[in-house]
This record gives C-alpha cells, structure tokens and sequence, in this order.
C-alpha cells in the first residue's frame, strides 16, 4: 500500500530524522568482510528468518478489489521481512514499515492503522545478526510498507529492476510516483547498486532467485526459495495481500497496471504449479504465523 494512504505523509522527513540517530550507519571497520560470512556459513545449508517488521490494520478493504467485493470488511495484515542466509551470504527481503513508528503505538490514518513493535535492526540482534553482515537488500516492491527501515542497512549492496528503479528515480528527473516517497526514497541512493533482470539468481546456485511480477507496481518482485526441508517456496511480494486475493485474483484498486498484475499472477501460478512450491503471501497472518519464524 501507499504512504499516502497512510498516515505519515506529511512526516516522512521527520521520521528519517527520528530514525538517524537511533540507527547510524555502519561504521566502515564495522562492515563484514564476505569472506568471514564465507568461513564461518560455508557448511549452512539455505536458511530463512521470518522477521515481524509491523502490523497493518485495515478497517475498510475496499481498495483492495477493483471488483468491489471487500466493501466494509475489515483486516489485520502483517508486515515481514526475510532474512536469507546463504552459504556465501545474506540477503534481506523487504525492509517493513518505518522505524519510527518503534515506541509509538498505533497511527490511524484514514482506513490504516500501523504499529511497529521493535526496529528491524534489534531484530537482528536477535538472531545474532548485524546489518553491516547483510549483503544484499533487495524490496518487492517500492511502497512504504516494504521500504520503510532501509536507513538501518546503508551498508548493503541493493539489487534493484531498472522498472522499480526508474518509478523511484524517473530518468527525467521528475518526482517520483508518489512524492511522500521521495525522502524514504533518497536513503537508497548513497548505497552500492546493482541492475538486475527480470529474473535475477542471486547466489548463482539457483537457490534464491527474484523473479518479476509487475503491475503492483512497474518493477514489483517475488521470491523464489529453494529450501533444503521445504523444497521450493515462493514470496509473493504483494502479488496478492490475502488468501481470498489470491483465490479470487482480485487486484488492488491502487495498482500501477490492472492487466499486468492479471498476467503476473498467472505467469506466478505456472511457476507454482512448475515447481510444486508453498506459497507464502507476505501480508497474510495466517502463512506468515504458520512458519513460527523461519523456514527450513
Ligand atoms: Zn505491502
């Protein structure tokens, strides 16, 4: 969903400033060298934490279906993100909501209301991670719930589309999609960037693949996982938002392309089914409750 369908619109630069002091970034002695990842994961096999970065309250999810069958019905989503460890490094999947909503309660605005218990980097600390150890950032997509803590890992090299790049930093110059977006926007730009395609296997061995799927957004991604217990899994991005979306392909009446996003959830379904992969819909509390932190 969009920033501006939420609450801080008006406050996103006062968010990055409440989040500056708390979360330097990385000093350069603090930065991991990727061999010591290397050395000390070499034997790991493909493991992922499930990492609760917010609570999405929905009082009325009209704006999800164009085909205005959620009128009135209300819903909680969550907000994860994915810590992906590979023998030859770490990538971070989505970076949730903005830290400064950490210490904060509940901010209502219009039919949203989002909560963040704990920052993304004690998160971290929690598994015994460091942001300076993560190698690689990468976002399903550029809307305010998956961008939100990018401040806490200005070390990491970010493997972005040039579609999403683009629609973040219009080549002209121009504002952004949304413009509220443009400061959450601009601590993307000072960090090691790579373009990649429309499919992308980040560690070479096939095992962590980001795959496109637009039409939520122009560059929106999913992820492919091949898991060593649970074979092939899927992360929709925000493909789809609910159990019932993905179901009933309804599509969100705030999407970039309506038709793009038809296409991408069929080209995703032939994966699926290809694959024989567990499908894990980012925003449902019920997939997301079911992995108990991590899949295998
Ligand atoms: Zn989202």
């Amino acid at each position: 969903m969009r920033l501006r369908h939420l609450m801080i619109a008006a406050s996103t630069a006062a968010l990055l400033a409440a989040c500056a002091p708390k979360t330097p970034a990385p000093a350069p002695e603090a930065a991991a060298p990727e061999a010591e990842v290397e050395t000390v994961e070499a034997e790991a096999p493909l493991h992922v934490d499930v990492i609760d970065c917010g609570t999405i309250k929905v009082s009325d999810l009209d704006i999800f279906s164009s085909a205005g069958d959620y009128a009135g019905v209300s819903d909680t989503l969550t907000d994860s993100c994915f810590l992906v460890k590979h023998p030859n490094g770490i990538l971070l999947w989505d970076l949730g909501l903005p830290g400064m909503l950490v210490g904060n309660g509940e901010n209502t605005q219009g039919v949203f209301t989002v909560s963040l218990d704990t920052s993304l980097t004690e998160k971290l600390a929690d598994l015994g991670v460091v942001p300076s150890e993560i190698n690689y950032v990468a976002i399903s997509h550029s809307h305010f719930d998956h961008t939100g803590q990018i401040d806490q890992v200005q070390g990491s090299t970010w493997l972005v589309n040039q579609k999403e790049k683009d629609a973040m930093f219009p080549p002209d110059g121009s504002a952004p999609y949304d413009p509220s977006l443009a400061p959450t926007f601009a601590m993307f730009s000072p960090m090691e960037q790579q373009v990649i395609g429309d499919e992308y296997d980040v560690f070479g061995d096939g095992s962590v693949v980001i795959f496109q799927t637009p039409g939520h957004t122009p560059g929106h991604s999913s992820l492919q996982l091949m898991m060593p217990e649970s074979g092939p899994v899927l992360l929709t991005g925000d493909l789809y938002h609910r159990k019932e979306s993905r179901e009933l392909k309804r599509v969100p009446r705030f999407n970039f392309d309506e038709a793009e996003t038809l296409a991408s959830m069929d080209a995703f379904e032939a994966r699926a089914e290809r694959l024989g992969a567990k499908v894990i819909i980012q925003h449902e509390p019920d997939d997301i409750e079911a992995l108990n932190g991590e899949i295998r």
